[in-house]
């Protein structure tokens, strides 16, 4: 098992889109910097990676690099997903708080917990997305995230992606690794499932 912790804050400007969690959420004050600004998916990104001891997200998408302006936060959340499967571990949960005086992430919140399912390739009742005012930090204008994931083992699909990824493309690595996941997953859950023997 392994468990990652991210951490990211970004302030709040006026006539920017806002976008938390990678969905779009109607606001006259977006956040600004990085990429498209996703304060929740960048913290998803850096927990995934510091699960794996795989750097942080500044590593891989450099700030300073022109081509990841505006960019959509989904494609790190993506890239971190792979260290982690390269790595041989599969997403067992994540967990998060926003903290943010406005807007109100309530009405939100299912589908910002979807999204990140969808991007993790997990169920939705393995995402917790929880939301509060800054209360006594006086950061009015400043939304930060913080997320813990956990990861549980996953060897087969670990082994599979660094031996095909010597003679393969990604792509085909990336793909055949969903697959031994997707068949292990309802696999796992039923022997979790299973009603016990009586001793
Ligand atoms: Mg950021």
């Amino acid at each position: 098992m392994r468990i990652g912790y991210g951490f990211d804050s970004h302030e709040f400007t006026p006539g920017v889109p806002l976008k938390i969690g990678g969905i779009d959420i109607a606001s006259d004050k977006g956040l600004a910097g990085h990429s498209d600004g996703d304060v929740l998916l960048h913290a998803v990104t850096d927990a995934l990676l510091g699960a794996v001891a795989a750097g942080d997200i500044g590593g891989y998408f450099p700030p300073s690099d022109p081509k990841w302006k505006g960019a959509d936060s989904a494609i790190f959340v993506r890239e971190a997903v792979q260290q982690v499967r390269r790595a041989g571990y599969a997403v067992a949960n994540v967990d998060s708080t926003l903290v943010l005086q406005s807007p109100k992430i309530g009405p939100h919140a299912t589908a910002i917990r979807a999204r990140m399912a969808e991007l993790l390739g997990i169920e939705l009742s393995r995402v917790s997305v929880k939301a509060k005012t800054p209360e006594g930090l006086n950061l009015p204008n400043t939304a930060s995230a913080h997320v813990i994931v956990l990861l549980t083992e996953h060897r087969e699909a670990g082994e599979l992606a660094m031996k095909a990824a010597e003679s393969m493309p990604q792509s085909v690595v990336d793909a055949e690794v969903e697959q031994v996941l997707e068949k292990s997953g309802p696999e796992l859950r039923k022997r979790r499932t299973a009603p016990r023997k009586k001793s």
